[in-house]
């Protein structure tokens, strides 16, 4: 099956680059939220960002325009599922919420269309089991920037077909990314390792044995990562983060357990980059 129209559900932080990584891509899209100013916020920002790219010689500008084309809006989700070959899913990090979104998706999308989810670290599996199509269900992780970053971790899960990964597979190198394929285990390979390093970096800062700065900065010049983890963690969303390290505490105990700095900050409603603080503090 040729994968030529796709339905993004959430338009936020990820939704909305995973829509501009495809358009730019060569495919069209349509983006669906809950949220108007999502959807405005999501618009607005996939244009600068399309420009900007143009502007520094990836494209032409008259080629971000013709991407932008490609890209429609709604409130819909009837109308977001119409005539789809593949719907993605990138809304919050709760499983009822996905649950109950992938039944919604089950009923109004094609029979043959393909059902994935950009959960970081929920079970695709469970995720999968609110459908009557479980076979044509897979996890498709992208990473953020996701119109610039690379991968897309692509994940099995148990009823998963053959097919469905084939196109899966063939789908994100024709849009210019790179894969894996992994197992439907808590975390896959990406989110377990990220969770484990961020884990021992919080507990470093918390023991009072250096500050975020230089935690951030050691790990970087010293083990050459483009980013340190606080860094990371603002850019990723640290409500985001929260909700998936309580999922790995489930799957792996107690060496994943959130640190209290970080609780208090999602408890205060500072998530990092996407609300101006987190473990730093950004200008608008
Ligand atoms: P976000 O909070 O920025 O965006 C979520 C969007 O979903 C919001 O715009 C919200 O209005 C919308 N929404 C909420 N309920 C909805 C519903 N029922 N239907 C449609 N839209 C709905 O979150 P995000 O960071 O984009 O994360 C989305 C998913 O991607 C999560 O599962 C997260 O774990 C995963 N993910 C995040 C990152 C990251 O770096 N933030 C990386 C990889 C995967």
């Amino acid at each position: 099956m040729k994968i030529e129209r796709i339905a993004v559900l959430g338009g936020g932080l990820m939704g909305a680059g995973i829509a501009q990584a495809i358009v730019q891509g060569g495919a069209d899209v349509i983006l669906y939220d809950i949220s108007q100013h999502a959807i405005e916020r999501a618009q607005v920002g996939i244009e600068k960002s399309l420009y900007r790219f143009a502007k520094a010689g990836h494209f032409t500008q008259e080629e971000a325009g013709k991407a932008l084309k490609r890209l429609s809006v709604t409130m819909d989700l009837a109308e977001a599922s119409r005539e789809v070959q593949l719907a993605i899913e990138a809304i919050p990090e709760n499983l009822d919420l996905k649950k109950e979104l992938f039944a919604e998706l089950d009923r109004l999308t094609p029979r043959h269309s393909i059902l994935a989810t950009n959960t970081s670290e929920l079970s695709v599996t469970a995720i999968a089991s609110a459908t009557s199509r479980p076979h044509q269900v897979i996890g498709m992780h992208w990473f953020n920037p996701a119109p610039v970053m690379r991968l897309i971790e692509i994940v099995r899960a148990v009823d998963t077909d053959e097919s469905t990964i084939a196109t899966i597979e063939s789908f994100s190198q024709q849009i210019g990314k790179e894969t894996v394929i992994v197992k439907d285990g808590q975390g896959f390979v990406t989110s377990r390792a990220l969770s484990a390093l961020l884990a021992e970096s919080f507990r470093i800062y918390e023991e009072g044995i250096a500050s975020c700065a230089d935690i951030d900065k050691a790990i970087r010049l010293g083990l050459n990562h483009p980013m340190g983890p606080f860094e990371l963690a603002d850019l990723v969303g640290l409500d985001t983060l929260l909700y998936a390290t309580e999922g790995m505490v489930e799957a792996y105990g107690d060496r994943f357990r959130p640190t209290q700095t970080l609780k208090k900050l999602v408890e205060a409603g500072h998530y990092g980059k996407k609300t101006g603080k987190g473990f730093y503090h950004y200008d608008s």
